[in-house]
C-alpha cells in the first residue's frame, strides 16, 4: 500500500505507448511517476532513458517468455489472468529475492475479445496465486468496452469494485484489494466514482496514438 493513500484517492496513470521519450520527459517533468506500457519491449527500451523514480506500470497482456524482462522493472503488473503466468512471475520473482506487485486482470463484460478471468473464477485464481512466493496480489483491473457513452461502462465498474469487497471478505493470506486498475481517456470519471485507485489515461494525455502504419503525422 503506498504511504498515505487514502480511500477514494485516485492515482493517475499515463498511458504512453507508441509515444516518443520526449513526450515522456515532458510529462515527468509536470510531475508524473506513474506510465503505463502494454508492451515489455517498449517498457523496458523507455524505463532504461527515463529517471528511476518513475513507477512503470505493464498494462497490455503478457507472455510468460517475456516475464523475465519485465519483471525488475516493472512497479506493478495490471494484467495476470492465468496461474500458468503467476507462477513464471513467482519463479522469477523468486529467483531475484523480489515481491511482485500484480493485480488480477477480469473480463466483468464477458466480452469475446478481451484477456481476462470471468468474474466467477477470479477467486479461485487469487487463491491459488496467494500460495506462490515472490508475488502479491494487491487488486483488480479491468478494460471496460469501448462506448460512446462512459455511463454505459457504470455496471462494469461497480461489478469489479463488488467483487474485490467480496474477495476481500473472504481474508486471504497475502491477499489485499487496495486497487482497483479501471477507467480510460473516455470513462476515467465514471471508473473513478465507481472505486478507481488508479484510472489509466493515454489519449487525454498525450493525444491520438499513430501506430507505424498508417503513421503521416508528426
Ligand atoms: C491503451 C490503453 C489504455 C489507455 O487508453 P486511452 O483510451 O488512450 O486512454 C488504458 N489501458 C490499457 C490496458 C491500454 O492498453
Amino acid at each position: 500500500m503506498q504511504a498515505g493513500r487514502r480511500p477514494g484517492d485516485v492515482a493517475l496513470i499515463a498511458v504512453s505507448k507508441t509515444k516518443p521519450l520526449w513526450m515522456l520527459k515532458e510529462a515527468y517533468e509536470a510531475g508524473v511517476r506513474d506510465f503505463g506500457e502494454n508492451k515489455v519491449q517498449e517498457l523496458v527500451e523507455k524505463a532504461e532513458n527515463m529517471p528511476s523514480d518513475v513507477r512503470w506500470h505493464m498494462i497490455g497482456h503478457l507472455q510468460r517468455n517475456k516475464v523475465r524482462a519485465v519483471i525488475d522493472k516493472a512497479y506493478m503488473i495490471h494484467s495476470v489472468d492465468s496461474l500458468r503466468l503467476a507462477e513464471e512471475i513467482s519463479q522469477e520473482a523468486a529467483k531475484r529475492g523480489l515481491v511482485v506487485k500484480i493485480l488480477v486482470e477480469v473480463n466483468v463484460a464477458g466480452e469475446e475479445s478481451k484477456f481476462g478471468v470471468a468474474p466467477k473464477e477470479a477467486e479461485g485464481l487469487i487463491r491459488s496465486i496467494a500460495a506462490l512466493p515472490g508475488i502479491r496480489v494487491c487488486g483488480l483491473m479491468t478494460i471496460a468496452p469501448f462506448v460512446e457513452n462512459p455511463e454505459e461502462n457504470r455496471v462494469f465498474f461497480k461489478s469489479l469494485k463488488n467483487l474485490s469487497v467480496d474477495i476481500e471478505g473472504k481474508n486471504i493470506d497475502n491477499v489485499t484489494m487496495d486497487f482497483l486498475s479501471m477507467g480510460m481517456t473516455g470513462d476515467y470519471e465514471v471508473a473513478a466514482q465507481e472505486g478507481a485507485a488508479y484510472v489509466r489515461v493515454g489519449t487525454g494525455i498525450f493525444g491520438e496514438r499513430s501506430y507505424p502504419i498508417s503513421d503521416t503525422s508528426v
